[in-house]
């Protein structure tokens, strides 16, 4: 059994948040996580474009959503430059700069309702719509792949695991539905489709779906 790491003290109070959200607006949490798999695509692109010993063939970068309503998961897998054990540590351990924290900020400063909505609020938000999240990663150039593992405010784990391709696989185990709140849609194709069609439409690498013939 992997030590649990607790949360840093910000992330965590942004964990609550998110664990508990009221936002009616819980989809965004697919954009947030295909926005993060298309980044790491792009560092693979950027990185090619310096080093010779890198070849970008489009082909082989995609993003990859796909459900199991009988495991209730929903999986969102990328072929992206994906995080050392270091890199799992610093950048889903602590809040980032980024995304999760100017969300943060605005929501101090203004209270209308659908501010959230405009803004990246990052990986975090997965906790509104998954009781546990699971993170699988490899690195390129690195031999290793590692599992992060949370079920929310209560902190992560990190072991190491086997994973062939380079790139990050998030798995979000899908809550159960409650007498006020639906999950069960974010195990639909067809709602998450239309999901990826309203905020993912102008991501420049291919979001890939199973294609279920019963
Ligand atoms: P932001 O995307 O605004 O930086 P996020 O909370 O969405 O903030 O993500 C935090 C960080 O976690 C990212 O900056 C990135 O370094 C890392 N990360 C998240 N998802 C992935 C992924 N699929 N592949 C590689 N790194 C990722
Ligand atoms: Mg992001």
């Amino acid at each position: 059994m992997a030590m649990k790491t607790e949360f840093k003290a910000e992330s965590k109070r942004l964990l609550e948040l998110m664990i508990n959200s009221i936002y009616t607006q819980k989809e965004i949490f697919l954009r947030e996580l295909i926005s993060n798999a298309s980044d790491a695509i792009d560092k693979i692109y950027y990185k090619a474009l310096t080093d010779d010993s890198l070849t970008f063939e489009k082909d082989n970068y995609y993003i990859k959503v796909s459900a199991d309503k009988e495991s209730r998961t929903l999986r969102v897998a990328d072929t992206g430059i994906g995080m050392t054990k270091e890199e799992l540590e610093n950048n889903l351990g602590v809040i980032a700069k980024s995304g999760s924290f100017a969300f943060k900020n605005e929501n101090e400063l203004k209270d209308g309702h659908d501010i959230i909505g405009q803004f990246g609020v990052g990986f975090y938000s997965a906790f509104m719509v998954a009781d546990t999240v699971t993170v699988l990663t490899k690195a390129l150039g690195s031999d290793t792949a590692y599992k992060w593992e949370s079920e929310g405010a209560d902190g992560y784990t990190i072991e190491t695991v086997e994973k062939d391709e380079v790139g990050t696989e998030i798995i979000l185990k899908i809550k159960e539905n409650t007498e006020d709140e639906n999950y069960d849609e974010f195990l639909e194709d067809y709602r998450l489709r239309s999901i990826i069609k309203k905020y993912s439409d102008f991501i420049r690498y291919p979001i890939k779906m199973d294609v279920k013939v019963n």
